[in-house]
Formats: C-alpha cells, sequence, structure tokens
C-alpha cells in the first residue's frame, strides 16, 4: 500500500478549494492519518448481550463496521476491539437488534482526525 504524504492531503484539500480535478483519495491512506488515544480501562462498545447475538440473522456487524471492529470468534462469539473504533457511530443505527452498547469516549481518549 502507499501512504500519501500530509503534503499530497493538504494539495487535494486545496485543489478542492480551488474546484480542480481532485486527484484519486485512497481510504486506507485516510486512516492512516488517524491519531489514536486508546484508553486500556474502560471500553465504549460493547455488545449488551451475546444470547441475543445467537439469534441474529446477518450478523450484520461484521461487515457494516469501516474498519472491522466486530469479528466472530472460534466459539461462535461476537469480539469487540473497540480501540479501532473511528466512531463513524454506524453501529448504533445498523445493528438489527439494538445490541451494541456505545458511548463516546472518555474525555482524552478516542479517535483524532487531522483533516476533516
Ligand atoms: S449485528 Fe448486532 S445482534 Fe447481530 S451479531 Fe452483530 S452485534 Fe449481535
Ligand atoms: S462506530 Fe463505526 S467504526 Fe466504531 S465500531 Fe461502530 S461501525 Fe465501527
Amino acid at each position: 500500500m502507499t501512504m500519501k504524504s500530509e503534503k499530497d492531503i493538504q494539495k487535494t484539500l486545496e485543489a478542492r478549494h480551488l474546484g480542480e480535478a481532485l486527484p484519486p483519495v485512497f481510504v486506507d491512506d485516510m486512516l492512516m492519518s488517524l491519531k489514536y488515544y486508546i484508553d486500556e480501562d474502560e471500553a465504549h462498545l460493547w455488545i449488551k448481550d451475546h444470547a441475543v447475538c445467537k439469534t441474529c440473522s446477518g450478523n450484520g456487524c461484521l461487515y457494516f463496521c469501516p474498519v472491522g471492529v466486530y469479528t466472530m470468534s472460534e466459539e461462535g462469539k461476537i469480539q469487540v476491539s473497540y480501540q479501532s473504533c473511528i466512531e463513524c457511530g454506524s453501529c448504533r443505527i445498523r445493528c438489527e437488534k439494538d445490541n451494541i452498547g456505545w458511548k463516546n469516549p472518555r474525555g482524552g481518549f478516542g479517535v483524532a482526525y487531522k483533516f476533516g
């Protein structure tokens, strides 16, 4: 994967401002520009009831999270890697059973966006 430099990203933003044709933007590159302040003591995401996940037909969380926070263990249990969360909020509305607990990270923790 080729990573974009801060200079390249700045050029993209300037081109957008001037209404010029934009160069391609790669989401993976943008994700690399994020900073994470991980709260090791308190998760801001959790599964409310694992038994409810067993009744879920699509296991949508395995697909809709853009950064793959949710995975299925070999034992068939949903696991939550909350440390990678970019706080997009999709799981608050997309879990078909409303079975994902979500709150904002504590002050000083969470993801920091450099641009936008
Ligand atoms: S979408 Fe919701 S209910 Fe379904 S497996 Fe994921 S967390 Fe559980
Ligand atoms: S808020 Fe977005 S990035 Fe975070 S776990 Fe939910 S879907 Fe994934």
